[in-house]
């Protein structure tokens, strides 16, 4: 498509008005399975921009699906993904083995996988589907790095547990928010309305790539976010958030899910709109800071499904 992205480019406007995105609707959902392509065409990227994009999905949960070997990431105690070739009669499914196409069932689970989104409908008593509820794909997102915190673990367990304190949230949240605010003062394009007004998603880094990639974190007690924290997100209009763990909360805690009940403040006022997105990989190279998210997501109608979040860099 160049000539629309000679017509939208320079990089200059790019990050102004024109991608100056309202909060969405979310009374008004786009019907299912229309992309909201209006508002972030993909052609509207500059190809410089959209070459320095990272993946944040936990590329070998992707390359699970790609092929079905390991390494693959784990949580949870599930089964590894796996995929095999139809056989029908003299038919099989595989072109390594002499078929004419490759024809795989596939076996997955996305909480236990790899990056997966989720929405409200994996805690809730009613039958709540991801598809009904990230009906936008298209958000600014803020990339923190907060280290969890050794704490005693929560009575009746014993030990000590690694957490991502409502405090140090805060603290990371607002220093980058702070940040970002003197930064616009030097430049109009971050001063703009879009640039400047809080971002829809928070992407939460806890530990370095090597840490977090092709992790089995099944049996391991793995590091969790206060529930507190999440309810101070919910509090500041978060709707997504991103994180490279395999949870909000903690492994085991008698089915409690305080951290997941805290953030879709389900039942009570329950937030459709909002989504957790676990097991991603910030990449090293992408410091903390204000970014594009693309939340692409396969469109399944379950609680959970596989994504790739992709950051953009934005421009200067
Ligand atoms: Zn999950």
């Amino acid at each position: 498509m160049p000539i629309l992205r000679a017509s939208l480019h320079p990089a200059k406007t790019l990050f102004m008005d024109p991608l100056a995105l309202p909060r969405p609707d979310y009374s008004h959902p786009y019907p299912l399975g229309q992309v909201y392509r209006p508002v972030l065409p993909t052609a509207l990227w500059p190809a410089e921009q959209a070459a320095e994009s990272d993946a944040v999905a936990n590329s070998e949960a992707a390359a699970g699906l790609k092929e079905a070997l390991p390494p693959q990431p784990n949580a949870f105690w599930a089964q590894p993904f796996r995929a095999e070739p139809v056989r029908m009669g003299d038919f099989v499914g595989a072109t390594a083995l002499g078929g004419v196409v490759n024809f795989f069932d596939w076996w997955l689970n996305p909480h236990g996988n790899g990056t997966h989104t989720e929405c409200v409908g994996h805690i809730s008593k009613e039958r709540i589907v991801l598809c009904d509820c990230l009906t936008h794909f298209a958000f600014y997102a803020d990339v923190v790095t907060v280290a969890p915190r050794e704490l005693p673990a929560p009575a009746p367990f014993s030990g000590r547990d690694a957490v991502v304190t409502a405090a140090d949230l805060q603290a990371a949240v607002q220093g980058l928010t702070a940040k970002l605010g003197a930064a616009a003062q030097s430049s109009p394009a971050l001063a703009s309305p879009a640039r400047a007004s809080p971002p829809l998603a928070l992407v939460l880094r806890t530990a370095p790539e090597a840490e977090r990639r092709n992790r089995h974190w099944t049996g391991t007690n793995a590091p969790y976010v206060e529930a507190a924290a999440c309810a101070w997100l919910a509090d500041q209009g978060y709707d997504h958030l991103l994180l490279d763990l395999p949870s909000v909360d903690r492994e085991a805690d008698q089915g409690l899910l305080a951290a997941h009940h805290a953030w879709w403040r389900y039942p009570h006022a329950t937030r459709m709109q909002a989504t957790i997105t676990e097991m991603i990989v910030v990449p090293d190279a992408l410091p903390d800071g204000r970014y594009w998210l693309h939340m692409q997501v396969a469109q399944v109608a379950m609680d959970a499904a596989p994504s790739n979040p992709v950051l953009y860099r934005l421009g200067d």
